[in-house]
Order: structure tokens, then sequence, then C-alpha cells
């Protein structure tokens, strides 16, 4: 299944997926801005490593 990932926007089959800490919805990364510790951007606008 592909998912856009909550970094840098590209679909990705390879993605860790988690819960956003402040809201709890699911944030999508791929492996590649796992492995550059990308950040990401919740829904809430809430930014983390
Ligand atoms: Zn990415």
């Amino acid at each position: 299944m592909l998912k856009n990932c909550s970094s840098c926007g590209v679909q990705t089959r390879q993605y860790a997926e988690f819960p956003a800490p402040d809201t709890g919805e699911m944030i999508v990364r791929c492996t590649h801005c796992r492995k550059i510790s990308n950040p990401y951007r919740t829904p809430a606008g809430l930014i983390g490593p």
C-alpha cells in the first residue's frame, strides 16, 4: 500500500508510521527521511525530528 511521506510528500511503500505526539494522528515517514532525520510536520503544526 502506497502512502504519502509526511516529511517530503513522496509516495512510498516502505515507511514508518507512528502517532503524532500531540494529536495522535498517524505520521508517515519514508525510509529516506528516517535515514537523513528529515523533520516532519503533523497536521496540527507540530514539527518533530
Ligand atoms: Zn520522505
